[in-house]
């Protein structure tokens, strides 16, 4: 009797402990984190983030927007999305931060707080930051017609491990000198700047690359007479002097630009623009404003600049090499100059080389 009534109090009390979560579940779960933290490359992270929550939330809807480092711009924006039969499909969208539609998720980052809201169209969203050190790299948004509170917890679980990941994979994609992208990064660099959006926000929203869309240049520098610096002043000035070229390179070019040190005292930017003119003004400007700066101790410091055009379906191989040889042409020429490819070729002072486009598509 005694035992049968202290099992009756007992009752009670397990009904009160969250129930057992079945080992599928756990299964599941553990699948779906090892898939998505198998990528080595932060475009296809960012889209298996996405498809992961939205399968496991469920949610018909997933948005992972990104911050760039100044905080006030989008640096990236991956919508996962539910179609009429429940098929996902995820794709990177134009990070627009004038949008309206994304207010809450800059409210969510600058809060830095999870939050749920029944929308008035019987819609349910969830916003939670993605948070590192005290700083919010982004946010993700769950859009559901049931209610997402249950989802809370895994999405912020989700989120933890996402933030820990990309701050390694981003560490991996930087210069430790300068900071700026390495050259293991250049190729993805590249596909994206030809990439088109491939899943609009809205579908009325979806954009076609047209007439009058920037084409891609890239630019190589190389510090003129580097080995001088070195011998002269030692390698801790020359060192100072790469810090502070990336420097002026941040400051002078657009935030769209994509910086690289490419290896020593070599720099890569790759460039959107309408036309030559465009492009070969700002590489001009930066050029200028390197040849007219005083550095500490050192002095007086040039680069020599070469570029070239790049087209969608080159290989980023037979680009570097078309820009390395207008930078080659600079070198012979006197140093501290500006020549793209292109425009040698066209003039007759280089000889053109034969288009290697391959049959694999790499941009
Ligand atoms: P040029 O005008 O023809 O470019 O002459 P240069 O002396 O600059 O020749 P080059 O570009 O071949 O020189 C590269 C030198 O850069 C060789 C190497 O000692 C130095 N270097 C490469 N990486 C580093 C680095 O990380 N720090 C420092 N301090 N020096 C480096
Ligand atoms: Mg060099
Ligand atoms: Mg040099």
């Amino acid at each position: 009797m005694q035992e049968a009534s202290g099992l009756a109090r007992a009752l009670p009390v397990a009904s009160l402990l969250p129930r057992p979560v079945p080992l599928q579940a756990h299964a599941r779960l553990l699948d779906s984190v090892a898939s998505f933290t198998h990528h080595r490359d932060i475009d296809a992270l960012d889209h298996s983030l996405a498809l992961s929550l939205a399968e496991l939330a469920p949610a018909r809807e997933v948005l992972l927007c990104k911050r760039a480092a100044d905080g006030r711009r989008l640096e990236s924006l991956v919508r996962c999305v539910a179609d009429a039969t429940g098929e996902f499909a995820v794709g990177a969208c134009d990070p627009d931060e004038r949008d309206p539609s994304l207010q809450p998720v800059w409210h969510c980052m600058d809060s830095q707080r999870s939050h749920v809201v029944a929308g008035e169209d019987s819609c349910h969203r969830l916003y939670v930051p993605i948070l590192h050190e005290g700083r919010a790299l982004g946010a993700l948004q769950l859009e559901s017609h049931s209610t997402l509170d249950g989802a809370r917890a895994l999405a912020e679980g989700f989120a933890r491990i996402y933030a820990n990941y990309i701050t390694l994979l981003n560490e991996s994609e930087r210069d430790k000198l300068t900071g700026l992208y390495n050259r293991r990064t250049f190729e993805r660099h590249l596909q994206r700047m030809f990439r088109p959006v491939a899943v609009a926000r809205r579908p009325q929203e979806r954009r076609a690359p047209g007439p009058g869309t920037p084409a891609v240049w890239l630019a190589i520098f190389d510090i003129d007479h580097f080995k001088r610096i070195n011998d002269t002043y030692g390698h801790i000035y020359g060192d100072e002097v790469i810090l502070l070229l990336a420097q002026q390179m941040r400051t002078c070019f657009r935030q769209d630009d994509v910086l690289f040190r490419f290896g020593g005292e070599e720099f890569v930017v790759l460039l959107s623009g309408h036309d030559e003119a465009e492009v070969r003004g700002a590489l001009e400007r930066f050029r200028e404003r390197v040849a007219n700066c005083v550095l500490p101790q050192v002095g007086r410091v040039t680069v020599s600049v070469g570029y070239a055009l790049a087209a969608a379906g080159d290989y980023p191989e037979s680009v570097i090499d078309r820009a390395d040889k207008a930078l080659y042409y600079a070198k012979e020429h006197g140093r501290n100059r500006t020549y793209g490819y292109e425009q040698l070729v066209a003039r007759g002072d280089l000889a053109a080389e034969a288009v290697s486009t391959g049959s694999v598509d790499l941009f």
